[in-house]
């Protein structure tokens, strides 16, 4: 006799579809010099975001990583090619 454990199946729910999310604006300028600020978008919402080029405080990452992101609130600004 062999004992055989019932094998549970992961289902997979599909009665509420995650909505596609708005890509974040992942790369900023920081407002003090300048600098292009480049996030990875992993960052976590406490992460103080600091520009590399002067090492400035620009904002949390969940400021810049918000839809829309806090503007008022970042020292930085979105960055158009
Ligand atoms: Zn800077």
């Amino acid at each position: 006799m062999t004992e055989e454990l019932p094998r549970k199946r992961p289902l997979l729910s599909l009665k509420n579809p995650p909505k596609p999310k708005v890509k974040p604006t992942l790369r900023w300028k920081c407002k003090p010099c300048g600098g292009i600020v480049v996030l990875t978008g992993k960052e976590t919402e406490p992460e103080v975001i600091r520009c590399p080029a002067c090492n400035a405080r620009l904002g949390k990452a969940g400021q810049f990583l918000s839809d829309p992101p806090d503007v008022d609130h970042i020292r930085a600004r979105k960055f158009t090619e």
